[in-house]
């Protein structure tokens, strides 16, 4: 409440904020005023049962339904078109909330890893919609990552073109100029355009154009004339119902290194000296070109900085560059990102080559690194520990062919465990809490980097690490250490391990519904534990219910959503078991149903032998009699054109 009163001036007007716990609920939370609805997993927590990420998503889903009382309640949408009007915005203040509350790059990394996996696919999918969308059959199949997400990330922009001091006046502006209103997305882009005096005219085709913008960087450097150009151009793909986009007005943040890893002045032209090492370029036609005078040598550019707009940013970028900027960028969020771009190279490298394909010996020495690098914020190391999704893989690729990511990531993740092995030891022993549990950041980074290692360790089946394991699940004081424990040796080939502790766990929490999640969903989710078999073993759980949304999220969402290898099994078995399912639920709950059809409708990205076998799921679903007007409108949408 303090938080919202400092930074956005917007003080509470009832006496109480009230909080209704419910188990069964197909939503997150809804900010119904003086009585606010919650799914009892976004906020009911204690150290025993909720890990370090369901307090932080508590935190924010909390921040996010109490700022709706002014962005949602007292000004809110005229009709459904603008809902994004108010998520979009809310979402775009929980997020400026929760990273004032922890780590900003950590934030930001959690926000662009979730918008580029799965809502760039959306925006490039069937379902694809601008963030005001034009027309829906069905408002709830509209509650997307685009109106959230991409929502927010469009208000974020107008903060990054106005700057923070005019962003406020333009928000102080609409409130009261539209207090007790129910009004547009336009009048909100107005009221910034009003403060600041800014012509917002072209910015608005982010709410009316969909999919994601493609920008294409090149360069050379002048010798002669220490001159470095950057040609940039922006285009924006096809999508249904809509071609031929006009350019948008993209801000895109860069800044340029010399080879001892400085920031260099950008100064735009030859008079110009002692530039700002930041820079915020306007992109507003489909070709800029950018020049940076003074410079005596080659500059390594830092493209898009902390994620300036919610765009892909092709550049062909050389592994000597992506592993200076992994160690040198001053920009947190590029750094993790020249990592990850790095990683998905080496990845894809391996694509369908042999078991024993060596890996990039730089990328092992990258992480061996960060393992030993005490100084960097440990939790933004153990962001970069991570390699990148499966799912994000197949965002990034044509033709996906699910099974040999999984083999070529696997190599990769197996490849680095056994060569860091006893980095990997080291930075567990050295995160061991040895005080009592505490929840501030550089706990939850201590307990997230020990996990991460930990896992790893067990991925390539270590016997030391299998003692270690077992010894934490035993004397954890948390949920975030059993867990993780428990995680990994669901995912080791220890089976008989495994299968105890998965005994063990479920008989020590069995009467908590919220615990029970979270052991379905570590087993969903597992390439070890969650081939189908398994999964339809855990439907048939006495603790399974099929009325309870959140159960079916976490055995049959995680299983199609996260759980890749075992989902597109090339026997088409996982596409059959989640057409069944779909028309099982879609007498029941639609909504849900409708929700869960979503892995099918990316068909066309995947290689024909999968894309086949998708397409004849979701055939099945539309040939179901009574059909809920839900699942129709996402059936057909994606099966059209
Ligand atoms: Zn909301």
């Amino acid at each position: 409440m303090r938080w919202d009163e400092e930074v956005y001036g917007r003080e509470y007007d009832l006496d109480i904020f009230m909080i209704v716990a419910v188990d069964d609920f197909n939503m997150g939370a809804m900010e119904n005023k003086g009585l606010n609805i919650f799914n009892s997993s976004c906020v009911l927590a204690s150290q025993d049962t909720a890990t370090d990420a369901a307090f932080q998503r508590i935190e924010a889903i909390v921040a996010h339904e109490y700022f709706h009382n002014w962005s949602g309640n007292r000004v809110t949408c005229r009709d459904w078109f603008q809902l994004s009007l108010k998520e979009g915005f809310t979402v775009f203040r929980d997020s400026q909330f929760s990273a004032d509350m922890g780590s900003p790059t950590v934030k930001r990394i959690e926000d662009v890893t979730l918008l580029r996996t799965a809502q760039f696919a959306e925006d490039a999918g069937p379902m694809a919609h601008p963030i005001r969308p034009a027309s829906y059959m069905e408002i709830t199949n509209f509650y997307t990552l685009t109106i959230y997400e991409k929502g927010a990330e469009v208000v974020r922009m107008l903060h990054n073109l106005l700057g923070s001091e005019m962003f406020r006046k333009g928000s102080d502006l609409y409130f009261e100029r539209h207090d007790g209103q129910a009004v547009t997305t336009d009048d909100f882009v107005r009221a910034m355009e009003d403060a600041s005096g800014r012509d917002l005219a072209q910015f608005r085709l982010w709410y009316e154009q969909a999919g994601t913008p493609i920008v294409t960087v090149e360069d050379d450097y002048d010798e002669a004339n220490g001159v470095y150009r950057l040609t940039i151009k922006q285009a924006i793909p096809d999508t249904p119902g809509q071609t031929h986009k006009k350019p948008q007005h993209i801000p895109f943040a860069v800044g340029l290194l010399n080879s001892a890893g400085e920031s260099l002045p950008l100064n735009l032209s030859a008079d110009e000296q002692g530039g700002p090492v930041d820079r915020v370029l306007e992109l507003s036609e489909s070709e800029h070109c950018v020049e940076f005078h003074g410079l005596s040598e080659r500059p390594v550019p830092s493209l898009l900085r902390d994620f300036s707009a919610p765009v892909r940013v092709r550049y062909p970028w050389t592994r000597e560059q992506l592993l200076f900027l992994m160690s040198h960028d001053p920009d947190g969020f590029n750094r993790w990102d020249a990592g990850q771009r790095l990683a998905v190279d080496v990845i894809q490298s391996l694509l369908g080559a042999a078991k024993d394909a060596s890996v990039e010996p730089r990328l092992i020495e990258a992480y061996r690194h960060l393992l030993n690098d005490a100084e960097l914020d440990q939790a933004l190391v153990a962001k970069m520990l991570l390699l990148p999704s499966e799912a994000y893989l197949v965002e990034l690729s044509d033709q996906a062919d699910v099974p040999a990511i999984h083999a070529a990531r696997e190599q990769v993740l197996k490849c680095l465990a056994h060569a860091l092995r006893d980095e990997l030891l080291a930075c567990y022993q050295r995160n061991l809490d040895r005080g009592d549990y505490q929840l501030s950041s550089e706990a939850i980074a201590r307990r997230s980097l020990r996990n991460i290692a930990l896992g790893w360790l067990l991925h390539i089946d270590d016997e030391q690490a299998l003692t270690l394991a077992l010894e934490q699940l035993e004397t954890a004081d948390n949920m975030t250490d059993r867990l993780g424990a428990l995680r990994a040796l669901v995912n080791s080939g220890f089976a008989a391990e495994r299968d105890r502790a998965l005994d063990d766990f479920y008989q020590r929490f069995s009467d908590d519904p919220q615990v029970v999640e979270l052991w379905f969903s570590v087993q969903a989710s597992s390439g070890q534990a969650g081939q189908l078999p398994q999964i339809q073993q855990l439907l048939q759980h006495p603790a399974f219910d099929w009325k309870n949304p959140n159960k079916v999220r976490s055995v049959v969402g995680l299983f199609a959503g996260q759980n890749l290898a075992a989902f597109h099994n090339p026997d088409g078995s996982g596409y059959q078991f989640l057409s069944e399912q779909v028309c099982r639920l879609d007498d029941s709950n639609p909504q849900i149903a409708a929700r869960l059809v979503s892995p099918l409708t990316r068909w066309r990205k995947f290689a024909p032998l999968y894309s086949d076998q998708m397409k004849a799921a979701l055939e099945r679903i539309r040939d179901k009699s009574e059909l809920s007007r839900d699942v129709y409108e996402v059936v057909h949408k994606s099966l059209a054109g």
